[in-house]
């Protein structure tokens, strides 16, 4: 690990001052994550700024009927809020499927949703990565992609260094994507609200980059607006727990009558951001629901995806979450655990996966 310097902040201005006025500096909250890529050589920060004991750890209702989730609010707090397992169940899924208890005591909101990729060799120094060490290349391309990109990825070849095809980890970030959160940011420059969907980017040009985020953004919060409806979140694993996505799905449907008059559906796994399928959501709209036409939102969401080597399973697993998600979603299908746990968000390792009857 890099020698760094470790400074306390007061307050929310003080962490922005200290990040600001130091070189390549970074700030650190529950750490769960950032400890490891720290030990790996990973990140190599000369100074970290803990946020951990500056408040941003509430829960309260907006004037807009919404909930606003301090950034510091341990995801072990949020997954078992009554207010979020019942009208955001998504978000209470997406946090009971992901990593353990102990980690999700520690876990932070706004560091769950800024966790970095697992690609295996982002944490190898000894392989080629353009997202650790820009220009190197991607040793992804020709080597082990079984768990990597098939939307959105910048692929022009194992050499180029602009090359990426990883995938983001957040189960968080999926759940958040459908419900169409907003990212409350606080910099030197004052506060403003970032979309959901523009927080995380794509590869691009700089496969570095993970975010939209400068330095000494801050996030302080992240509001959801009210939901006239109803969320879920299905993740399919190698093993049903403390495991990342192979492919995950969030979906968010409001009705009026035994109509659907809004759906919003964002998959996991599958791009370096959550990944939204508005082809497949107009589909939905003003229709009854139905096996048949989640089946062609689905083949609609599913168009134009890139396959590697060994990710092949990818679209076809995406197709049957999707469809299983609205069903349940809808109540077409009885929901398979109790809304808002880990049983109603694991469909049981991917020897679970099975069509809609
Ligand atoms: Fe690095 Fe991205 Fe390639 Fe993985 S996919 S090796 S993170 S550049």
């Amino acid at each position: 690990m890099t020698p760094f310097r470790y400074e306390h902040a007061r307050d929310v201005a003080d962490a922005i001052a200290r990040v600001g006025r130091t070189e390549n500096a970074q700030f650190i909250a529950g750490g769960t994550s950032q400890v490891d890529l720290l030990k790996e050589g990973v990140q190599r920060p000369g100074t970290l700024v803990d946020i951990f004991r500056i408040g941003l750890n509430q829960i309260t209702d907006t004037e807009s009927g919404g909930l606003s989730i301090g950034a510091n609010v341990r995801n072990s707090v949020a997954s078992d809020h009554p207010v979020i397992r019942k009208r955001y169940t998504a978000i209470s899924e997406a946090l009971h499927a992901g990593a353990s208890q102990q980690i999700r005591n520690m876990a932070s909101m706004a560091g769950n949703l800024l966790q970095r990729t697992r690609c295996p060799y982002l944490r190898d120094p000894a392989q080629s990565c353009n997202k650790r060490d820009p220009g190197t290349g991607c040793a992804a391309v020709q080597g082990f992609n079984r768990l990597h990109a098939i939307f959105g990825q910048t692929d022009e070849g194992p050499q180029s260094p602009r090359t990426c095809i990883a995938v983001h980890p957040s189960d968080l970030a999926v759940a958040m994507a459908a419900l169409e959160a907003v990212i409350v940011v606080e910099s030197a420059s004052g506060e403003r609200r970032i979309a959901f969907e523009h927080l995380h980017r794509l590869p691009g040009d700089d496969p570095s980059r993970d975010t939209n985020l400068a330095p000494d953004d801050l996030i302080v919060a992240i509001e959801l607006p009210a939901l006239h409806g109803r969320s879920h979140y299905l993740k399919v694993r190698d093993r049903a727990s403390y495991a990342y996505a192979l492919v995950s799905c969030a979906t968010a449907v409001e009705m009026d009558g035994d109509r659907i008059a809004k759906a919003r559906i964002a998959l996991g796994s599958v791009a370096h951001k959550p990944w939204r399928l508005p082809a497949a959501e107009a589909l939905l709209v003003g229709e009854q629901p139905s096996v048949d036409l989640f089946r062609r939102a689905a083949a609609a969401g599913l168009e134009g995806a890139c396959t590697y080597l060994m990710n092949g399973y990818k679209p076809d697993l995406a197709r049957v979450l999707i469809a299983r998600g609205l069903a349940e979603t809808t109540g077409l299908e009885p929901l398979q655990g109790a809304a808002g746990t880990a049983f109603a968000a694991s469909v049981g390792g991917i020897a679970g996966v099975h069509e809609v009857a």
